[in-house]
């Protein structure tokens, strides 16, 4: 059997719902984008590579590159949670797809009866992922920036393995958006700019992973997204009848916001440690759930809120403030003009006095 069929087959008896193959050439198109990208107000964009070389030349992660594997698992699990995004519902996809990928390489490596070098990505490869995933016949890039199978949807995880091993490549497919323009009118963070460009700046997903303090701009946008944002998906037609994912060995959890108000800033849940919700902390992840009940403003989250105004972070007590002034401003008043007296940091002292004269406004 020919090497490429050989990985396929290995693959797909190993439950990996697409393998395809490319080499390891530079990503010359990618790299053209990149380079106008870079002059344009949309660089750099947050949380991601800078290095046009590592973005662009796979073959500086091994030496004699020959060939990249690409493998791609489906977590469509239909949603389900109206607070988080469908990926970071999954648990361990890291562990999962990575020990898959070793026990293709070790199955290959006694098939072929000769060794090989390798090395294997999961969601930390340097280079352009879904660029590569592309070249090798994954997926096309959506206009929504990401990689979409026909028959599996853009929900997808990604892994490479890099080999010295020649193998025949695979060609890109020849699907496209064709005239839809879905997900750039239902961006909801305004992000879409135009087909095939995403300000990461602006993006919902970004927002809810980032640190410094977020513009009241920014926490309307987040709206009821506690982790991610997944409406350009969820409205991309390649997303509708899909495959879902049968593969019982990924664990999926749901989580209401009461238990995201109730974490504890120093102890991660053992259930989240294994999810990709808790790479940016735990004290990000209650900041959120405090934004996603300012603007529901149910008044069944009032009371537990009211004990994250003890929390040790000035951000928390803070962003506790702010949830309780939404949620019911008569009420909150009187409590929150005590945590002023209480409060220590100065900066936060004067946030949550700002709070107090914004609300008292809106009140008049
Ligand atoms: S994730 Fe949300 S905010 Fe970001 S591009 Fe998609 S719809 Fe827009
Ligand atoms: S919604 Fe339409 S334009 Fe956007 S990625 Fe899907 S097919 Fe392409």
């Amino acid at each position: 059997m020919q090497l490429n069929s050989l990985v396929k087959k290995s693959a797909a008896n190993l439950k990996i719902d697409i393998c395809q193959i490319t080499d390891g050439n530079d990503l010359v198109e990618a790299r053209k984008i990149l380079e106008q990208r870079v002059k344009s107000e949309y660089w750099p964009q947050p949380l991601t590579n800078q290095n046009l070389d590592e973005l662009t030349k796979p073959r500086l992660q091994l030496d004699n590159l020959n060939s990249i594997i690409v493998a791609a698992i489906s977590y469509n699990n239909q949603g389900g949670n109206q607070y988080l995004s469908n990926y970071v519902t999954v648990l361990d996809y890291h562990n999962y797809l990575e020990n898959k990928l070793e026990e293709l390489v070790n199955n290959l490596k006694n098939k072929i009866d000769k060794d090989f070098n390798y090395k294997i990505f999961v969601d930390t490869a340097p280079f352009l992922e879904r660029e590569v995933a592309r070249k090798a016949g994954v997926g096309f890039i959506g206009k929504n920036t990401m990689l979409i199978n026909p028959n599996f949807g853009s929900y997808l995880f990604l892994g490479e393995i890099l080999t010295d091993l020649k193998i025949k490549k695979d060609q890109p497919l020849i699907n496209t958006c064709a005239n839809c323009k879905i997900c750039l009118e239902n961006c909801e963070g305004d992000a879409l700019k135009k087909d095939y460009l995403l300000a990461a700046d602006d993006c919902i997903s970004y927002l809810t992973q980032k640190k410094s303090l977020l513009t009241e701009e920014n926490i309307k946008k987040i709206n009821n997204h506690l982790w991610g944002c997944d409406a350009c998906q969820e409205k991309c037609p390649y997303n509708k009848n899909i495959l879902t994912t049968n593969n019982k060995n990924l664990n999926f959890f749901n989580k209401n916001l009461s238990y995201f108000l109730n974490l504890k800033r120093k102890k991660i849940p053992a259930e989240l440690e294994k999810t990709a919700i808790v790479w940016r902390g735990n004290r990000i992840l209650l900041r959120n759930a405090l934004i996603v009940a300012a603007n529901l403003k149910k008044e069944q989250y009032f009371d537990l809120i009211i004990d994250k105004l003890d929390d040790n972070s000035p951000i928390i007590r803070y962003y506790a403030a702010y949830a309780l002034a939404k949620i019911n401003f008569k009420r909150a008043k009187k409590i929150i003009k005590k945590q002023l007296i209480k409060e220590k940091d100065q900066f936060y002292q004067k946030k949550i006095t700002e709070i107090l004269e914004q609300e008292a406004e809106n009140e008049a």
